[in-house]
């Protein structure tokens, strides 16, 4: 296991478009891996491989729920519907908290760490988070999407992207 450092914003690697995995092999997996232990020790819910300063179409979620650890390589929005307005972080902006509106509901296809394709649909905060995450590969923060900041009493708990 493996810790990485997460890059803060400002930084040009976070605002950049990422470039597709072509390889699937041993280094993606233990990226992922290190990405997986990265998101736990920082507390997120999410992470997105330019947030440890590689620029490639990769990222995770894990909110804690039954969907497990979702890993997302070359992720693609297929459909987005309805909205939801709720409070967002991210592990990139330290103690930031905004309120963002995003489609409600999700479908994504993306490849795993074999390389095998897949069709995912969420909703809700599961939604949000892989949304968030995507962006993160188009160089779009959630600082460009805030309706307005949050004070900290505002916050009870909110975790990070
Ligand atoms: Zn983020």
């Amino acid at each position: 296991m493996a810790i990485r450092k997460i890059v803060y914003y400002p930084a040009d690697i976070l605002e950049q478009s990422c470039r597709e995995v072509t390889k699937f092999d041993r280094k993606l997996g233990k990226l992922l891996d290190d990405m997986y232990d990265t998101m736990i020790e920082f507390d997120g819910v999410g992470l997105a491989a330019p947030q440890i300063g590689i620029p490639e179409r990769i990222a995770l979620v894990d909110i804690d729920d039954e969907s497990g650890t979702i890993e997302m390589i070359n992720p693609r929005i297929l459909e987005t519907s309805g909205e939801q307005t709720g409070p967002e972080g991210c592990l990139s902006f330290p103690d930031l908290y905004g309120e963002v509106t995003r489609p409600n509901y999700v479908k994504i296809e993306a490849y795993n760490r074999k390389g095998k394709k897949y069709i995912l649909e969420a909703e809700e905060f599961l939604a949000r988070a892989i949304q968030h995450e995507i962006d993160h590969l188009d160089g779009i923060l959630f600082t460009s999407k805030v309706n307005r900041y949050l004070e900290p009493e505002e916050l009870k708990g909110e975790e990070n992207e």
